[in-house]
């Protein structure tokens, strides 16, 4: 069932605030990054911002609405490049939510361990932040896929990502940037916050 159109209109509010807060802390600069909601189960319904548009000046009308292959049902525009990566997301790992910024450390990071194949993050209390997690002694692995232009190709990395790495919380892009979702908008969006501020410390104490 299809959400409400004032369930819809939430949804897109709270994802355009969501683009001005992360657009003011540098994460989503121009059009970069992406972000959708589930607006309907069976048949799915996802809400996704707009190809190209600024994300610190998003609105209800820079959202279109797709289906489960794509497919725009609702809005005007063309859904964004990497709409197959937030499907897989949705499908796989039921996230009712996904956000996906370029950060710098993101960016950074993503390029510097690349040859690695992912990140290894251990011992912070901030890790606490991320759903499960109980304890600073957790371990995430934040896994690191080649970029690509061909993003269908890159769905079906990701997918099988997200099966060898069933306890994993969000990914990075080389040289392009960060994902992670949630059970709700509030939860992808904390683990952004959370994730970033893993990133940095990551990479500021590489400086020292
Ligand atoms: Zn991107």
């Amino acid at each position: 069932m299809t959400d409400s159109t004032n369930e819809i209109l939430s949804k897109s509010g709270l994802l355009a605030n969501i683009g001005q807060d992360f657009y003011r802390r540098g994460w989503v600069l121009g059009t970069s990054g992406n972000f959708s909601a589930v607006a309907g189960q069976n048949p799915l319904r996802l809400l996704i911002t707009a190809s190209g548009m600024h994300k610190g000046q998003l609105t209800a009308e820079r959202f279109v609405q797709i289906d489960a292959t794509g497919k725009v049902m609702a809005g005007a525009g063309r859904p964004s490049d990497e709409t197959h990566l937030h499907l897989a997301l949705v499908r796989q790992r039921g996230a009712q939510a996904v956000l996906h910024t370029h950060s710098v450390w993101s960016t950074v990071l993503s390029d510097a361990f690349a040859k690695q194949g992912g990140i290894r993050i251990a011992g912070y209390e901030m890790l606490k932040g991320l759903a499960g997690v109980r304890t600073h002694e957790h371990e995430e692995w934040l896994p690191i896929l080649e970029n690509s232009q061909d993003m269908t190709a890159l769905a079906v990395k990701l997918e099988d990502t997200l099966k060898t790495q069933p306890q994993m919380h969000g990914f990075l892009l080389r040289g392009h940037g960060l994902y992670t979702w949630g059970q709700s908008i509030s939860e992808a969006q904390r683990h952004v916050e959370i994730l970033e501020f893993l990133l940095e410390v990551t990479g500021r104490t590489l400086l020292i």
